[in-house]
């Protein structure tokens, strides 16, 4: 009998919530910041906070505010361009090694111009893409959604949507909306997504994670979000599991993120079967998987564990219809896994 490990080994991956900087390996973390000489920890306002710099220690917080300012603290340590080319160019070999096929991938680009002014932040990104089309030799391909970062407030995020739109010809597709929702709620981007839609960018937000259900159903109706990361607090509002279901939108649903920031009860089962069994779209995947010490193999392992190897391939299906890909190239790439997803397992 084929075990879980290695049935979800050879399966062919789709990320559809997978932050770029959130996948820096802990070792290239930590040689960044000896490089620069500072700390792995960040605390705003605070000059020299000690952090560990053992990698097997660096990626560690109690909750989703330390969370954070973890993303933070590897944000500042990508200096340079050569830095963010040195992190796509691992994120290809690692996604390469676990099957994955085909991503939509954030960038948070005014984080980096936060901690790094002078970061001709345009040509990081045509660099990046560079990087990524390297994978495409090898028969997979990745796009860039920019992160319009809600801490900055709506005019850093129309600049930075303003840039997405520039480079949209580009290897970038879309905009989204992460951060700190319980401050900054989706309402204050209207202007932004509104502009961002127009100019050709497809649009998804993070909401329902650290707010409530009614960021989903502001994320849909002020942001015209098409698909939502996380949205799993939906399951407090029945009306707005309605709302996903009749627009047919999808979640991105990060088991492990969630259970670690504590989003998600870390002692009980992760919701994602129960918003499955409510009808709405779920797809999967790893969030910062980095940081999280997680990758998307062991969040498609763990979703298979909990409801079966049938159902995580019926995730790996919607998710490919969830992409932002043209219908011509969904039904390749539905017909190029079909065969795969199709044979039967031992499991
Ligand atoms: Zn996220």
């Amino acid at each position: 009998m084929q075990s879980v490990e290695a049935a979800v080994a050879s399966l062919p991956k789709i990320h559809l919530h997978c932050h770029l900087e959130g996948s820096l390996r802990a070792e290239t973390f930590v040689e960044l910041t000896k490089r620069a000489g500072i700390s792995t920890r960040y605390r705003p306002g605070q000059a020299d906070v000690p952090g560990p710099d053992d990698p097997a220690e660096v990626y560690s917080f109690a909750d989703f505010g330390e969370f954070l300012l973890t993303f933070a603290a590897v944000s500042r340590s990508l200096a340079g361009p050569d830095d963010y080319a040195r992190l796509a160019r691992e994120f290809v070999a690692d996604a390469l090694a676990q099957r994955v096929i085909y991503g939509e991938l954030f960038i948070s680009p005014s984080v980096w111009a936060f901690f790094h002014p002078e970061l001709d932040v345009p040509a990081t990104i045509r660099l990046i893409v560079q990087e990524l089309r390297a994978a495409r030799a090898h028969g997979a391909e990745f796009a860039l959604i920019a992160d319009v970062t809600r801490n900055f407030g709506p005019e850093s995020a129309m600049r930075t949507a303003r840039m997405a739109a520039e480079l949209a010809g580009d290897g970038v597709i879309g905009i989204g909306l992460g951060g700190d929702e319980s401050r900054f709620p989706p309402e204050l981007f209207g202007e932004v997504y509104a502009y961002a839609r127009a100019a050709g960018l497809r649009a998804v937000a993070h909401a329902g994670e650290a707010a409530g259900a009614q960021s989903v159903r502001d994320a849909i109706e002020h942001l015209g979000a098409e698909r939502i990361g996380h949205g799993i607090r939906a399951l407090e509002d029945p009306a707005v599991l309605d709302l996903l279901r009749e627009r047919a939108i999808p979640l991105e649903v990060c088991p492990t993120s969630n259970h670690l920031t504590g989003v998600a009860a870390k002692d009980a089962p992760h919701p994602f079967a129960a918003l499955d069994a409510a009808g709405v779209i779920v797809t999967i995947d790893a969030d910062d998987p980095a940081l999280f010490r997680t990758s998307i193999t062991r969040e498609y392992e763990l979703v298979a564990r909990d409801v079966g190897l049938a159902t995580l391939q019926r995730f790996i299906r919607q998710a490919v219809d969830a992409s932002f890909l043209d219908a011509a190239a969904k039904r390749a790439l539905r017909e190029r896994i079909g065969a795969e997803l199709a044979r039967p397992s031992a499991y």
